[in-house]
């Protein structure tokens, strides 16, 4: 009851803050201009739309996906139950055994880029990080939607900046101080964007760097931590070549665009409007493994690197071989 009462109060608040700072903008600084409340309207509606869809839609969780559920974990340890083939060949992420991952808590397998969130206790796939705004994880199904409402917000914050800093700044114009006080709900609904609009401006810069470069925020600072170390190894004169092989992003797709298209869509209608991708809508309906977040392309030069082939060799090895 009390977990869902503090997961209520962040929706509560956005949604609140949302309606509230238009009621106040529409009200009193948009005088007669119909084309101000249109254009406040339709970006709260599509924020809004976005922000639950980000809740209703979810990250994706492993153990949404039968074959992925284990059986019997003691027997999971040790390899007697084999995960699924397709993860068998398609996945890159290894544990220090030379096995593929596995969850304790959950009883399921971890596809590569899957991380068990301890806040919401559950697996989930392409996990980027919890977030308290949401109380939610953002993660493979709903990271589209989360950045679409990073930028939709960033839009809604600036354009409610520029339209009470110029109600203001003709107020202040007028050197009427003593006939007319100042609008404390609009200097409120002001000092707010401003605060949002430099907050949101840097967060999305950063969660669009992420996802152009194909990276989560827990791979990114996973990869931050392997080069520190490599770096130290390196200048004590031991470096180590497996950290090497851990310190490149083996996910990058070599190019922008592909990375960009990998989480939003190719084309400039699936980026603009918050719908499921084509690729993800198709999958789904031909109900194949591919584009579900249980496995993702690697870039082909990264697969030539000996690093990693070393790494796909340990893979490839046979369980039973592994045992001895
Ligand atoms: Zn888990
Ligand atoms: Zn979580």
């Amino acid at each position: 009851m009390a977990c869902n009462l503090l997961s209520l109060f962040p929706k509560v608040l956005t949604i609140s803050l949302y309606c509230y700072t238009s009621a106040i903008v529409i009200y009193y600084v948009s005088y007669n201009n119909v084309i101000i409340p249109i254009i406040i309207i339709t970006i709260l509606v599509i924020a809004l739309y976005t922000y639950l869809l980000v809740i209703y839609v979810g990250p994706g969780s492993p153990l949404d996906h039968k074959p992925l559920i284990i059986k019997n974990l003691a027997n999971a340890e040790i390899g007697l139950e084999e995960p699924p083939s397709f993860m068998t060949l398609k996945n890159y992420t290894l544990k220090s055994d030379g096995r593929l991952r596995l969850c304790r808590s959950c009883f399921v397998w971890k596809p590569d880029r899957t991380h068990h969130c301890s806040n919401c206790n559950r697996c989930f796939l392409r996990m980027d990080h919890h977030c308290p705004w949401f109380a939610s994880c953002i993660g493979f199904k709903n990271q589209k939607f989360f950045i679409q409402f990073l930028e939709y917000t960033t839009l809604y914050s600036i354009i409610i900046c520029a339209i009470t800093s110029n109600f203001l700044y003709h107020w202040f114009k007028q050197e009427n101080y003593e006939n007319e006080d100042i609008n404390l709900q609009v200097v409120f609904v002001w000092l707010l964007a401003i605060v949002t609009s430099i907050s949101m401006i840097a967060f999305t810069w950063y969660s669009i760097y992420l996802v152009v470069n194909n990276m989560t925020i827990i791979e990114s600072s996973a990869l931050r931590a392997h080069r520190e170390e490599l770096e130290i190894l390196h200048d004590s004169g031991h470096p180590d070549p497996m950290l090497a092989s851990r310190a490149v992003n083996i996910f990058d797709l070599g190019s922008k665009r592909r990375n960009w298209d990998s989480v939003m869509g190719s084309t400039w209608m699936e980026w603009l409007f918050p719908i499921t991708t084509y690729r993800q809508r198709s999958s789904i309906a031909n109900g194949s493994y591919d584009d579900q977040g249980l496995y993702f392309p690697v870039d082909k030069k990264l697969k030539r690197d000996i690093q990693l082939q070393n790494r796909l060799l340990t893979r490839l090895t046979p369980r039973s071989s592994m045992d001895v």
